[in-house]
């Protein structure tokens, strides 16, 4: 491991831990102290970077309310508030698709999202489906005005325009 303020890589490790239980270490060229999640975008968190992560990616992966989380995470000696899920998952979740956008890079074929909501057009409900390459390119692509969820079908079929895709992934 390299200094985290000056990257020289005289580093010790120190006996003592913080309180969270990171290792500490301690530069002899520049004789400061730093630990495992010094200049990382986990330092000063409350809690540890696993148990963030876990609530961040169970929030993007299930339709749980940050009010849900927050109590699924107390009744486990857990306490931290629906805005501190909020706030982690504004910091974290762009991480976590940076992240697996990088490791799948190369290696998968077109994917593009899928939105569905469900409005009021003209007094009618209408499915309103939003297709799109990457979370960044938002784009409207397609209003159907139907009230029939396989409407949303067919535009998968269509793969939205170029040519069929290798992967859709539903974005509620
Ligand atoms: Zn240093």
């Amino acid at each position: 491991m390299n200094c985290a303020y000056c990257t020289a890589p005289a580093v010790q490790e120190q006996s003592r831990r913080t309180s969270l239980g990171y290792r500490v270490f301690r530069c002899s060229a520049c004789q400061r102290t730093f630990n495992e999640r010094t200049g990382s975008p986990f330092n000063f968190l409350e809690f540890p970077t696993d148990l963030v992560l876990l609530v961040v990616i169970w929030r993007l992966r299930y339709k749980l309310s940050l009010r849900d989380l927050a109590e699924m995470f107390l009744v486990r000696g857990l306490p931290f508030t629906h805005e501190a899920v909020r706030e982690w998952e504004a910091r974290f979740a762009p991480l976590i698709a940076d992240r697996l956008r990088a490791k799948r890079r190369g290696k998968a074929g077109p994917s593009w999202y899928l939105d569905e909501t469900y409005l009021k057009v003209k007094g009618r409900w209408c499915y309103l489906y939003r297709s799109h390459r990457s979370r960044r390119q938002l784009g409207r692509r397609a209003a159907q005005r139907e009230t029939r969820p396989e409407s949303g079908q067919a535009l998968l079929e269509a793969g939205a325009g170029d040519g069929r895709p290798a992967a859709g992934a539903g974005d509620h």
